[in-house]
């Protein structure tokens, strides 16, 4: 709005008078200095936590989601952690204690490989020599450590504020005994339990996987083939419909993975489909769904359709699997309800071992299942009996083309083509993964699931369609596999007896868990396998035991995290947290184990009512660069925190000094962890975060404009003292406006924090200090501030403006940019810094302004987005001065008197009345707002007296018009602004055009009489001003009638600074004691609109009003 910023300061040439302005001067400086950072990282982390919890009332748990300890953090980690530690601070200034402990999941598959990895690369495993299983715990457990400690410090550099010294990891020795415990009275309550099936396995990792370890690729090409398997039994209407010399007849079916036809065990068909009996040119008779004809004709000609039956009809009839008819006999054709003819020949290979839909269908034909592949995906000599063909081949590779070329040659093949479909790989080892059966553990969630979807029912969701997107998840899951068959983890306690068959029951994993208190929980690897120490005393008749070797999945570690939350008092089933916040990938992840392990944990407790670990559950989105693209090392758009901190994503700054080419250093725009942590706030979490350059400028472009917000203020505020207390309606117009301006903005960023809504606060916050505050505000308040004396109203009363503004201020900032707030506080008058804004516990003692109440009408008439908003007048004065400017007629904004023609009041609708009212209010303080010199508003309302002649011939002038609506007639009620040439003098203090003109002529005029007469005897002039003398140049300067004022009580204050002020300006000197004697030198009472000008008390005695 403004392009007249600190004029006053900038333009303002070094004078005599100038010195004695109030410039503001802070020692804030303009950068933050990397020296003080770790001394202000302490105070707002550490010193910050440790005060809330002695001082905080009502507790308030947001529950970490661990991150995993592998590798230094990224960009995704710092979004998390600032988002939940914003989501902190703001309970904190709200008065409440805050339990936030940081947690670290360090087991796992990744850690493992890792520090296998890194042996290796040392040279300390050479290839072919296998570790020892705690040996490479060891070197896992170190790993994950040093990582811990490496991201600990990276969550600290970003000022989180939490409890770093207590926090949690997965591999904690009590973390993993809680953890047993949970798994223990799953035991007790039968949730638990041992199966062979298929699950998703990972040959690249060697062990099984769950749902959340998967990530589908949508472009994987497999080999699909249609084969031919001979009927054995044949339904005797089919028998009927064959050529007499023909008895051969097969079953066509389709697959996308032929590496599993050893395992074939049944063909399916479903009864009510139509199927066909086709002859064709080279592959005899074959059975085919009547839907599927036309695509199979593509590749299998088709002679003669010999005839039709409905699937019932095959239902019963058997087949021969070429691999095995020897060994197993034929195999049925069985229904199944999954069978479509979307694809494929209507008759779909069943592998039992290989799929979950497979599985369950041969479950309830009692048909065994068969999965002749091993941990590392290749074929057992099971798949071919009699042969070794297949043996140690691998499935996904040279098994599965030797599986066709077999099928090939006994003419079983009827065609291959390759088959694009989406596939689910690893997403630790991004390979794909194969289904295979094993025996798992599992945990039954059938019995679970629909307390678990109650609970949801009380859970506040932000945003809230996270609601379905969980409990679809949580509906499509009956088991949770929970082992794993690594090492690096906790062990699932099962002891095995020689038959193979586990024992796990209550009282084994009781004592097992004392043991490991005991012995610690490497030994369960260590110790000589059939230990009997590890066996219950009651169990130990029965015989050697060895103990299991299967480690449990990471998710259920990590789900079981709500143990860490510190019961109170009651809370026998321990707390519940009031908030888990993590990306929306954890809704098939973290937020899913925790609910399941928690709600199985109350139902073990007997617990009826329904409830998850948490109250609200908030999720964010990923963080992507700048085009929307996700961050990858190959695109190489990976932005990382440290470069939000560094300034580095920018380009380097320029440097004056640079110039002879001495100083070869390049300097960055780094604004520290409040740039991170501004960037954080200010993306709408409920969608993906970006960040790129164009986006860290305008950060780093916000944080530089509060911060010189700030230091004004600090400058401003420099004599000033809450213990002052005004109240509301003394104040001016524009001071009352101010103050509500910003309540208004506390108000919108409270709301919007209670909301989640992080980056309205940002967006509040920048509306405010951007148009209200430093366009407006600051703009208007400078000529007093700078130009008033010290303890005058006009300037103590902006002052207490502008410390409810401060305060206001460093609320709202506080949890996003503390470190900015902290320093800044450090900058305050030593009288201020009394009030700490991280520990506002009590704002009423130092509110400076009482009374506060609404004002609507000054309120919309300042609102920009009302019609009939002063805006318009002020962009309409702006427009002008840039005018007159171009011709060289002004510079400086106050360098024109401004007067404001307005039409009659009756010609305007309430709002244009409402308009011209507040202008009438407000017409002492127009010149501040306007930042002019003088203001003049004259009207033609009949019932209006004129407030000033209308505009008197200047040097030059302008005018505009603007509209404003109106009811009175179809036409806009026009409001004409004037600028002209000021036609007072320009005061050499302030720079306003405020200074009489007659004056000085009159004071020349004097001054000539004295001189003529000088050689007169006469000693005692006749008036003070009859010594100026006219020739000195001196008299010459004028200043005005308030700057004499404020000039002289200097004087008289100060006289050890200023006693001689006046040196060589007797004029002056007079002129400012004529104002003392006058009475204008009363330091509460000096206001610009109504201070009163006593000249010369005997002599002349002339009333100006400085605003008229
Ligand atoms: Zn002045």
């Amino acid at each position: 709005m403004s392009r007249d910023k600190d004029q006053v300061t900038k333009r303002m040439p070094a004078s005599w008078a100038s010195k004695t302005l109030r410039l503001p001067k802070s020692l804030l400086p303009h950068r933050a200095s990397d020296a003080n950072l770790p001394g202000y990282l302490q105070a707002v982390t550490h010193d910050l936590y440790t005060w809330q919890r002695e001082h905080g009332k009502g507790r308030f748990i947001l529950h970490d989601g661990p991150p995993y300890a592998n590798g230094d953090l990224h960009i995704g980690h710092a979004l998390n952690k600032i988002l939940k530690d914003i989501t902190c601070r703001y309970q904190v200034s709200n008065g409440r204690q805050v339990d936030f402990r940081p947690g670290f999941d360090c087991h796992g598959l990744p850690i493992e490989l890792k520090a296998l990895q890194k042996q290796k690369e040392l040279g300390n495993m050479p290839d072919g020599q296998a570790l020892s299983t705690v040996e490479i715990r060891k070197i896992a457990r170190e790993s994950a450590s040093n990582t811990v400690k490496l991201q600990k410090e990276r969550f600290k550099e970003w000022a989180i504020m939490a409890d770093w010294q207590n926090t949690w990891c997965t591999m904690d020795k009590d973390y993993e005994i809680r953890q047993l415990e949970t798994f223990k009275l799953m035991i007790g309550n039968g949730q638990i339990y041992r199966r062979l099936k298929p699950v998703y396995w990972s040959p690249s990792t060697k062990t099984a996987l769950a749902e959340a370890e998967l990530e589908y690729n949508s472009d994987h090409r497999s080999t699909a083939a249609y084969v031919k398997f001979p009927l054995h039994e044949i339904p005797k209407v089919v028998r009927d419909m064959l050529p007499a010399n023909q008895g051969l007849i097969a079953a066509a079916i389709w697959t996308t993975t032929p590496w599993t036809l050893p395992a074939n065990r049944a063909i399916a068909v479903k009864r009510n489909m139509e199927y066909l009996v086709a002859q064709t040119e080279f592959h005899g008779v074959l059975v085919v769904s009547s839907s599927r004809l036309a695509d199979f004709e593509s590749f299998c000609p088709v002679l003669s359709i010999l005839g039709k039956i409905s699937g019932q009809e095959l239902v019963g009839a058997t087949y021969l699997h070429p691999f095995r008819s020897t060994t197993n006999g034929p195999q049925p054709i069985v229904h199944a309800d999954f069978v479509t003819d979307e694809s494929g020949t209507g008759l779909v290979h069943v592998a039992p071992g290989h799929g979950m839909d497979d599985y369950k269908l041969c479950q309830e034909h009692g048909i065994e299942l068969l999965a002749p592949v091993d941990d590392a995906g290749l074929f057992t000599a099971e798949a071919f009996p009699g042969s070794d063909i297949l043996t140690g081949k691998d499935v996904l590779g040279a098994g599965n083309k030797l599986i066709l070329n077999i099928f090939q040659s006994a003419n079983m093949l009827l065609h291959t083509h390759t088959y694009r479909h989406k596939y689910p790989y690893d997403w630790r080892s991004k390979k794909p993964v194969i289904i295979r059966a094993t025996r798992q553990w599992f945990a039954d969630l059938s019995g679970i699931k629909d307390t678990a979807l109650e609970a949801l029912a009380n859970v506040k969701f932000v945003p809230s369609g996270s609601f379905d997107r969980l409990s679809s998840f949580i509906k499509s899951r009956s088991e949770w596999c929970i082992s794993r068959q690594r090492v690096w983890g906790v062990p699932i306690p099962a002891l095995y007896d020689q038959s193979g068959e586990a024992i796990m029951t209550t009282q084994s994993i009781s004592h097992i868990i004392s043991m490991i208190k005991e012995r610690g929980i490497d030994a369960w690897w260590s110790d000589d396998p059939t230990e009997p120490a590890w066996v219950d005393p009651s169990l130990r008749m029965q015989g050697p035991f060895t103990r299991g070797k299967d480690t449990m999945d990471v998710w259920f570690d990590s789900g079981t995290s709500w143990n860490e939350m510190r019961s109170e008092r009651g809370e026998d089933a321990g707390p519940i947290a009031d908030i888990y916040l993590e990306g929306t990938d954890q809704h098939r992840g973290w937020f899913q184990s925790s609910l399941l392990t928690k709600v199985a944990q109350l139902t073990s407790m007997g617990h009826r009512a329904a409830q998850a670990p948490f109250k609200t559950l908030i999720t964010h989105g990923f963080t992507l660069d700048s085009k929307g693209k996700k961050m990858s090392k190959s695109e190489g758009n990976v932005v990382s925190p440290a470069q939000i901190m560094d300034g580095t994503l920018l380009p380097p700054l320029k440097r004056k000094d640079q110039k002879n080419g001495q100083d070869k250093r390049v300097l960055y725009d780094g604004m520290g962890p409040d740039a991170l942590r501004l960037w954080v706030a200010s993306s709408d979490l409920t969608h993906d975060a970006l960040i790129g350059e164009p986006l860290l400028k305008a950060i780093n472009g916000f944080l530089a404009k509060l911060r010189v917000t700030y230091k004004l203020l600090t400058g401003l505020l420099d004599t000033y003292d809450f213990a002052h207390k005004v109240q509301f309606n003394e104040l001016c117009g524009l001071d009352r406006l101010a103050v509500l301006q910003s309540r208004k903005m506390r108000e919108a960023a409270d709301s919007a924090y209670q909301e989640y809504a992080y980056h309205r606060v940002v967006s509040a916050i920048n509306t405010y200090v951007g148009a209200d505050l430093s366009a407006f505000y600051i703009e208007s308040i400078k000529d007093r501030c700078y130009v008033d004396a010290d303890y005058s109203k006009s300037r103590t009363h902006a002052q207490a403006v502008l410390w409810e503004i401060y305060r206001n201020l460093s609320h709202v900032l506080s949890p996003i940019t503390p470190l900015l707030v902290a320093e800044v506080r450090d900058y305050l008058p030593t009288q201020l810094q009394d009030y700490d804004p991280f520990r506002s516990l009590s704002e009423d003692r130092y509110t400076s302004i009482q009374g506060i109440c609404e004002d609507p009408d000054l309120e919309a008439i300042f609102n920009p987005n009302k019609g009939a908003s002063i805006h318009r007048i002020w962009d309409a004065i702006k427009q002008l001065q840039e005018s007159a400017r171009s011709e060289k007629l002004m510079g400086s904004s106050l360098g024109c008197d401004v007067t404001i023609h307005l039409p009659a009041i009756s010609s305007f609708d309430s709002h244009g009345q409402l308009l011209l009212r507040i202008l009438h209010q407000l017409s002492p303080e127009l010149a501040d707002l306007f930042v002019v010199s003088k203001v003049t508003l004259t009207s033609t309302d009949p019932n209006q007296p004129p407030l000033a002649p209308i505009i008197q011939a200047s040097e030059w002038t302008k005018q505009t018009t603007i509209l404003i609506p109106s009811t009175a007639s179809t036409e806009n009620s026009p409001i004409e602004i004037n600028i002209s040439a000021p036609k007072q003098l320009k005061c050499i203090r302030c720079w306003k055009y405020t200074v009489p003109k007659e004056i000085f002529a009159s004071a020349s005029q004097l001054a000539s009489d004295s001189n003529s007469s000088s050689d007169s005897d006469t000693s005692v002039p006749a008036s003070p001003l009859a010594k100026l003398d006219v020739n000195t140049t001196q008299l010459e300067e004028p200043v005005c009638r308030r700057c004499l004022g404020v000039l002289e009580g200097l004087r008289t204050a100060e006289p050890d600074v200023h006693g001689d002020l006046f040196n060589g300006r007797p004029g002056i000197a007079q002129a400012a004691a004529a104002c003392r004697d006058g009475g204008g030198l009363d330091r509460e009472d000096i206001k610009l609109w109504d201070w009163n000008w006593d000249f010369d008390g005997n002599k002349k005695t002339k009333r100006t009003d400085l605003s008229d």
